[in-house]
């Protein structure tokens, strides 16, 4: 049978806590959500017609604090999806320490394809839908695939409307003007960086001296292709959902965000559509990609920051990079895990990688309940803290625990939520 999201998550779970050896009330709590909301959402279309979409709040513990995690708008967004999505987040928010329970939201539905009203009307009614079960000391929602800080405010616009009250702290990832947080729109790539500095400085590797592939040229992807740049590495390999361009001798980020803006694809300097100036790329010594295509070529750091279960057994083997920093949630299989394991190759976690994000929601949060506004030092460096005290802590449990660094991060979060379940006497 195929491995789907949520079994994937299940299988690593399994193997760790093998490790931690929790009862079996304990187990349950741990593998599956503790509420699954569903519903349909109506929507009438600018021609006329009615669609309905498949919506979700999966709500995974909250042993450690209010339920924290995005909202996805993806057609691949069902309910296994978001559940597996739900666990991560409840594990991540426990790993870097921060006093939040896991959840995930979606919409089953091509956001692409709609109109900015049709996509404010979706948005608003997702909130409605869901309104009782979600405040700013229940269950904090935030950005995630597709979703961006306007859809923030479209939703935190309708959370007081329909509660008749003035939350700024229902909701981050809002815009500035709108209650947001200084760096929270580059946070999650931020926080990636941090670590994979702090990684090769360990190993006395230098910037100049290493060559990176991004796939995924979002928010996340995106920011951090210029983090890197910035800072000396070499950009190989850069991709959209569409693919990407490949270049030995290095790809300048600022360059293709330009003619991404104008033309909608990374590509957009060489080709339009299927069509591409063979010349030019020959010139620049650029060669065209496919996303399959990125992740095995030669570099020093391989980043996934686009969508999950890229990395699997059928590629793993292939993989030439060094390290794996996973900006996206979900991307490597177990399958996958096992082969790299093998193969020597060091995988920092999603749930590690890619914490940035709700660590500044966390400040965002704070903000928005104290009233106070952080300068962007102050949220740069308490994220840099978060993110190396997370790092630490896993690091540590890998080498004493001869784990890989996932199934430590995995360790580090179970035993912080069976912390807070015991305390709480949930559990024996
Ligand atoms: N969607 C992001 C994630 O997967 C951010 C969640 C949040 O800020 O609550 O981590």
């Amino acid at each position: 049978m195929a491995s789907t999201p949520f079994s994937r998550f299940q299988s690593t779970l399994t193997a760790v806590l093998e490790k931690l050896k929790p009862t079996t009330e304990e187990r349950k709590l741990l593998s599956e959500p503790q509420h699954v909301h569903q519903t349909k959402i109506a929507l009438k279309r600018d021609d006329g017609t009615m669609v309905e979409y498949p919506a979700f709040r999966v709500q995974f513990n909250n042993a450690r604090g209010p339920y924290k995690g995005g909202i996805r708008y993806h057609p691949a967004a069902d309910l296994d999806e978001v559940k597996a999505l739900a666990a991560l987040m409840a594990l991540k928010t426990a790993v870097v320490g921060i006093p939040f329970g896991g959840a995930k939201g979606g919409i089953q539905m091509d956001p692409k394809k709609l109109s900015k009203r049709e996509l404010q009307e979706v948005s608003r009614a997702y909130v409605r839908a869901f309104v009782k079960q979600m405040g700013p000391d229940i269950d904090v929602p935030a950005p995630d695939v597709n979703t961006t800080p306007f859809v923030m405010a479209w939703m935190r616009d309708e959370f007081e409307k329909q509660t008749n009250s003035y939350s700024p702290a229902f909701i981050t990832g809002k815009p500035m003007a709108f209650g947001g947080s200084l760096g929270r729109d580059t946070a999650t790539a931020r926080g990636g960086f941090f670590l994979l500095q702090e990684l090769i400085d360990r190993q006395a590797l230098d910037p100049a001296e290493l060559k990176v592939a991004i796939q995924g040229f979002g928010n996340v992807g995106g920011t951090m292709a210029h983090f890197l740049h910035n800072a000396g590495y070499t950009i190989v390999s850069l991709s959209d959902s569409q693919g990407g361009i490949y270049s030995a001798e290095g790809i300048d980020p600022v360059r293709i965000e330009k003619y991404k803006r104008k033309t909608g694809s990374v590509t957009g300097e060489y080709c339009e559509g299927s069509v591409c100036d063979i010349q030019k790329m020959k010139m620049d010594g650029v060669t065209k990609v496919t996303n399959e295509q990125l992740l095995e070529l030669p570099c020093d750091i391989l980043i996934p920051a686009a969508l999950d279960n890229v990395i699997t057994e059928k590629n793993a083997d292939r993989i030439q990079a060094r390290y794996i920093l996973e900006l996206a949630n979900g991307p490597t299989t177990p399958e996958a895990d096992q082969i790299l394991e093998k193969k020597g190759i060091r995988v920092i976690p999603d749930i590690l990688s890619n914490a940035g994000g709700v660590t500044v929601s966390y400040f965002e949060w704070v903000q928005g309940r104290s009233g106070e506004q952080w300068t962007a030092e102050r949220v740069d460096s308490e994220l840099k803290r978060v993110m190396l005290d997370a790092y630490k802590a896993v690091r540590r449990t890998a080498y004493r625990e001869k784990m890989s660094y996932r199934h430590a991060a995995f360790a580090v979060a179970l035993k912080r939520i069976l912390d807070a379940m015991r305390a709480r006497g949930w559990v024996a």
